[in-house]
């Protein structure tokens, strides 16, 4: 193969003029690249390429662009009407339909037309690479170009090494991703890729709460955006996406892994797809939307303290320290005896357990016991859990105490794990299950994350920072407690856990 991605008369043929492809024409063009846009719908293709002009045209007034590089990029903009029109082009990009059959009966009618050396890349968010290609007479042209939505602001693009797959073919494509002004990272072909694979963390193991009755879906958001810095919570995400085509995602990358327990869907998001919930779009999601705006009610008013003295458990010295720091600032009255006073709050801060095991191992009284998370800093929000059987007199105390310090407060049902523990040791987990898979270097995971999910960092950033060791004890006692193996810790983590190594550190 002789040909560069940077040569200027490239010639790239776009499959398919809807939201993927003219997004891909239009960052193609923009890099300098001769596009041709074909779409089984002609006028598809004509209202694409009038619509990508008119973006030119706004990058103009805006400044983003001089008037010449529009014109020029215009310029580049080819439609045709038959398939056989990209014959010349020496790269195909096909975003068809999500659909194997039409994508692999796409690329058979293309290698009947083309040079055996053109490469053919699809932007499927799903299917496998490999299978995709299997039935090619040139099965080692073909590999992944998964790009995200909307194409022209997400700066990522994942290329996909499928098994087969000639290594020239993804420098090729990773050097084109560059040309159109794209951060490309390299991942060999598994389900759901990387990114798509880390954000199932996020979403099912939220779903899996709520439907377990820990927490409603807005404290779980809040929780998540004011406590682990993420832009969005999960089930406000799950209702821009759309339930209809996050559930099907999740469902696929679970059977495409042969039920790993870790991607296991919640029935929660199974029924909401049936019942038409299907978030912004159907003006009922998680959350009901009134011109455009979902409908929360305001968090309740804190409740009045009653000064009650607070105990607080020495089992983790270091959540201890926090605590009794916060306590201090806030001029709490503090139980600072060996065992609790008989009428003291008592406050546990445990990593994976729920609150009710904690009192049982420390031998408090469970109906005056409260759990506090302190596997993030004591800031931005606070999450309260209560037993079973916490007397709500003491539950109101202990969210009154903590409210007084103007930090929101979240009161959640027992879980092992509260809400940001399980949802965070589950995306580090997984973070570090493709880093184990070698699917793509550590680094190139988080980048690719923090790119294409805009989290607050790449999954195994967030365990260096959160500690690995302490994510570690978080997925044992949620293994132990729940007998549930989507916790099991992966060996990644586990041994630079106990190395006391950094989980960016790449196998020797
Ligand atoms: P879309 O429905 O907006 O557009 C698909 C276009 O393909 C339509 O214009 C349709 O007429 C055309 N088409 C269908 N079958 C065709 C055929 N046989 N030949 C030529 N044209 C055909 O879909 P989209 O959202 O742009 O998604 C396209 C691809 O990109 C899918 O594989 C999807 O999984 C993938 N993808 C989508 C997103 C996203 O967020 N929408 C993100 C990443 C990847």
């Amino acid at each position: 193969m002789t040909m560069k991605a940077d040569q200027p008369e490239l010639k790239i043929g776009i499959i398919g003029a809807g939201s993927m492809g003219r997004g891909i024409a239009q960052v193609a063009a923009a890099g300098g690249c001769r596009v041709k846009l074909f779409d089984m719908d002609p006028e598809a293709t004509d209202e694409a390429i009038t619509f990508i002009e008119g973006m030119f045209k706004r990058a103009v007034e805006k400044k983003r662009m001089r008037p010449d590089q529009a014109t020029a990029a215009i310029g580049q903009l080819h439609a045709v009407d038959k398939l056989d029109g990209l014959w010349d082009c020496q790269v195909i990009i096909e975003a068809a339909v999500e659909n194997l059959d039409i994508k692999r009966r796409l690329f058979e009618k293309l290698e009947s037309v083309i040079a055996s050396d053109v490469i053919l890349a699809s932007n499927t968010s799903s299917l496998s690479i490999t299978t995709l290609a299997s039935e090619c007479a040139h099965p080692e042209r073909v590999a992944g170009m998964h790009f995200f939505n909307p194409v022209p602001l997400m700066k990522l693009v994942e290329v996909i090494d499928g098994l087969r797959t000639a290594p020239w073919v993804t420098d090729f494509l990773c050097d084109l991703g560059l040309r159109m002004g794209r951060e490309p990272i390299r991942v060999k072909d598994a389900p759901g890729f990387l990114v798509n694979q880390v954000g199932r963390g996020y979403t099912i193991e939220a779903a899996h709460l709520c439907a377990e009755g820990v927490a409603d879906f807005a404290d779980v958001d809040r929780i998540m955006q004011d406590a682990a810095d993420f832009r969005m919570g999960p089930f406000a995400l799950m209702d821009l996406t759309g339930i209809d085509v996050s559930h099907p995602a999740t469902d696929l990358i679970y059977q495409q892994f042969f039920h790993e327990p870790r991607y296991r869907p919640s029935t929660l998001m199974k029924t909401r797809m049936e019942a038409d919930f299907l978030g912004r779009k159907t003006g009922q999601g998680f959350y009901t939307y009134v011109d455009g705006k979902p409908q929360i009610a305001e968090e309740a008013a804190a409740p009045a303290g009653d000064g009650r003295a607070v105990w607080v458990s020495r089992a983790n010295p270091d959540a201890h320290g926090q605590i009794i720091n916060l306590l201090e600032l806030m001029n709490a009255k503090i139980d600072s005896g060996a065992v609790a006073a008989s009428n003291s709050l008592c406050l546990v801060a445990p990593l994976g357990l729920d609150a009710t095991t904690a009192a049982v191992n420390e031998q408090l009284d469970p109906e005056r016991t409260m759990a506090i998370d302190c596997l993030l800093p004591l800031s931005g929000r606070l999450t309260l859990m209560k037993t079973p059987v916490t007397d709500p007199v003491f539950a109101a105390a202990a969210h009154a105490l903590f409210a007084s310090n103007d930090t929101p407060v979240t009161v959640i049902n027992d879980s092992a794990g509260f809400v940001a523990q399980r949802i965070l040791a589950m995306i580090v987990n997984i973070g570090c299950a493709i880093a184990q898979s070698g699917s793509a270097t550590p680094a190139d995971i988080d980048k690719a994350v923090t790119l294409g999910l805009g989290y607050p960092h790449g999954p195994l950033a967030f365990g260096d920072m959160l500690g690995p060791r302490r994510v570690l004890e978080v997925l044992e006692s949620l293994s132990q407690i729940t007998g549930d193996p989507r916790y099991r810790p992966t060996p990644w983590l586990r041994r630079r856990a106990l190395l006391g190594k950094s989980l960016l550190t790449p196998a020797s």
